[in-house]
């Protein structure tokens, strides 16, 4: 009995233990349920505040994002894209990205397809695309941005895309300040044109294509007549006014397919793809001559420009860039040396030509220095009393491979020869200065010597400042100095001719017009410029004799000299006929072989010594 009690209570003490047990446990397990599920939330809480947070992110960026479904349709895009695409997220959803890239270039400015398109192409290959730049139009719209442009897929595990990611950045305005820089770098800062490194760039590519497509590249150089003298006189902001006008004007007269550029200075070129031969070039060389010669206005006065054109063709002329531009050139110091307003076309003679003078100018420039050069001195007469007036020097050059060379045969080359001209012309002047003191005189008369300008030297810019210097170096009396212009000069324009001439007066050297009546004579430049002497052209003199009319051509630019004032000399007279002749039309003065051929300085006391003897007894003196 009691084994059966004790059994029993220790049953119920067992019992009663695993009650309590299992009570604590479910109560621990309750707890750590609890926990479990506190946990829980916490997690699903911050994962719901991270993805807040990134959407937020997403929404607030300046780039663009979208996401992309496997077949390419948009299921999300943020609202950067909307402005950036410049539409609403109804327009967005489900579309595909090609859709809204409008007229989609790239960096290089070829369209961009669908092959290329970012998202396409993930899709296509499974490849990221990164940082690809697309130009689009956005909204429909003819503004173009740019944008860089990546896109990332997504797969599951099986390798599959299921998603893609894609990002854009606007760099529209990064883009223009870059192209501006670019601008800056390859355009003429005042005219806007192309300048020389573009052009030269778009030369290559022209002659590439040309080569290609087997034809032609035209080259031309277009060169102002007289801008230096335009800019000189009338100031530099006038000049810049006028490049600007001639490059509106050049760029006129050609295709949007040509190119007009600013080489530097004054010069301009311009490339004509597709022109095979001159007379393809010509039209389009008038044209632009034509456009340029317009009226320009300034402070009410008409201005009138013109220029050279040197043509150079592609392939008839020249194979590579250098040639063509080697012959451009030379075909432009053609053009400039047969006057303004003037185009030649290149061809090899024209280069022998240019070489020749190039020749010629290297030979002039030893000629000055190795004492190849020498004056003659012919005597003036006047006719009022049949003596010494002065004299006219020229200039003869001993050249060691041809023996002596008078004037006319160099004189003009070497004005076209550009640099030798003007080391010829400083030397005459100073040596006319220096021999004046040994030059025969007449008792009581200061001595006086004429020399002869040609129009480039006039028109150098520096004439005034050379005779100024060369007056105080010399010490002579300004006005024993004459200088001899022709006609031709006022050519580089009347207005600027008369400024340098005022200037020169102003010194107080004597100044004649030479050659009078061959050139572009006109009466009223002869009131305006301050002008001392006339000398009227020999072929006047010399026809006078033989015809009346002629004679009465003669008698009337005498009478015309007269009556403005100027002392009037005739050149050419050879004989006693010309000279009575010239006494009856009342010239003042005379010279010519019947007085004296032009002599060295050695032989002039000799030469003076004999003109009363030539002098015809009948010609009373006055
Ligand atoms: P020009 O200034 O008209 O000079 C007169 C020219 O006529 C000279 O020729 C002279 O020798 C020539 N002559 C003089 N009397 C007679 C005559 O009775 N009959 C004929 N048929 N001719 C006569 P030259 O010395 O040959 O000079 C020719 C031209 O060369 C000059 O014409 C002048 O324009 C130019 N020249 C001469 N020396 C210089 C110079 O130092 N500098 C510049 N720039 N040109 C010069
Ligand atoms: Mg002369
Ligand atoms: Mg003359």
């Amino acid at each position: 009995m009691t084994t059966l009690l004790q059994w029993l209570a220790l049953v119920g003490l067992i019992a009663g233990s695993a009650y309590l047990w299992g009570r604590r446990v479910r109560r621990r397990l309750e707890g750590r349920i609890s926990d479990l599920k506190r946990s829980i939330l916490d997690v699903s809480l911050k994962m719901e505040q991270n993805e807040m947070r990134f959407h937020g992110i997403v929404e607030a960026i300046g780039a663009g994002v979208t996401l992309h479904d496997a077949s390419g349709g948009i299921v999300f895009a943020n609202p950067a894209t909307q402005e950036l695409l410049g539409v609403t997220l109804d327009q967005l959803i489900g579309r595909q990205m090609i859709e809204l890239e409008g007229d989609a270039l790239g960096d290089d400015g070829q369209p961009i397809d669908r092959e290329r398109e970012p998202v396409a192409a993930v899709l296509a290959t499974g490849e990221p695309v990164r940082d690809l730049v697309m130009g689009i139009c956005r909204g429909g719209s003819s503004e173009r941005i740019w944008l860089v442009v990546s896109a990332e897929p997504r797969k599951d595990q099986d390798g599959r895309i299921t998603e893609v990611i894609c990002t854009f950045n606007d760099i529209t305005e990064r883009r223009r300040a870059h192209e501006r820089i670019r601008h800056l770098a390859y355009h003429d800062a005042l005219t806007q044109l192309p300048n020389r490194e573009l052009f030269l760039d778009r030369l290559g590519v022209a002659l590439v294509q040309a080569r290609r497509r087997g034809s032609g590249v035209g080259l031309l150089f277009v060169d102002l007549d007289g801008f230096k003298v335009i800019n000189d006189s009338l100031g530099h902001s006038f000049g810049d006014s006028v490049l600007r006008i001639v490059a509106r004007r050049l760029t006129q007269a050609v295709r949007a397919s040509d190119t007009v550029a600013r080489f530097g200075g004054d010069e301009f070129t311009v490339l004509l793809p597709g022109v095979m031969t001159g007379d393809d070039v010509l039209p389009v060389t008038r044209r632009l001559q034509e456009f340029l010669r317009r009226p320009i206005h300034f402070e009410g006065r008409e201005l009138a420009l013109s220029a050279s054109i040197g043509v150079a063709l592609f392939p008839s002329d020249a194979q590579e860039i250098e040639t063509l531009l080697k012959n451009a050139d030379t075909a432009l110091y053609r053009a400039k040396e047969l006057g303004r307003d003037h185009t030649e076309i290149y061809t090899p003679a024209l280069g022998e030509r240019v070489r020749e003078l190039l020749d010629l100018d290297a030979r002039l420039r030893v000629a000055v220095k190795s004492g190849e050069l020498e004056l003659h001195y012919q005597p003036i007469v006047s006719l009022t009393d049949g003596q010494l007036e002065g004299f006219e020097a020229l200039l003869r050059w001993h050249d060691p491979r041809r023996g002596l060379v008078m004037p006319g045969e160099f004189i003009p080359s070497a004005e076209a020869a550009m640099g030798a001209i003007h080391e010829i012309g400083a030397w005459v002047m100073k040596t006319a200065c220096r021999q004046l003191g040994k030059l025969p005189v007449r008792a009581g008369r200061l001595p006086r010597v004429a020399v002869n300008l040609s129009a480039r030297q006039f028109h150098a810019g520096d004439i005034v400042e050379f005779v100024r210097s060369l007056l105080k170096e010399s010490a002579i009396a300004p006005e024993s100095l004459e200088l001899e212009i022709t006609e031709g000069v006022a050519l580089h324009g009347e207005s600027a001719t008369e400024k340098i001439l005022r200037k020169l007066k102003r010194l107080g050297v004597r100044l004649a017009i030479d050659d009078f009546g061959t050139g572009y004579s006109s009466l009223s430049y002869l009131r305006r410029f301050p002008i001392d002497t006339l000398k009227v052209d020999r072929s006047f003199v010399q026809d006078a004799v033989s015809s009346r009319e002629a004679a009465g051509v003669t008698r009337a630019i005498i009478g015309v000299g007269r009556q403005l004032g100027l002392h009037v000399v005739a050149e050419g007279v050879e004989t006693e006929e010309h000279l009575r002749l010239l006494r009856l039309a009342e010239c003042d003065a005379v010279q010519g072989y019947l007085l004296g051929r032009p002599a060295p300085l050695a032989e002039l006391d000799d030469l003076v010594g004999k003109i009363p003897e030539r002098w015809p007894k009948e010609l009373a003196i006055r």
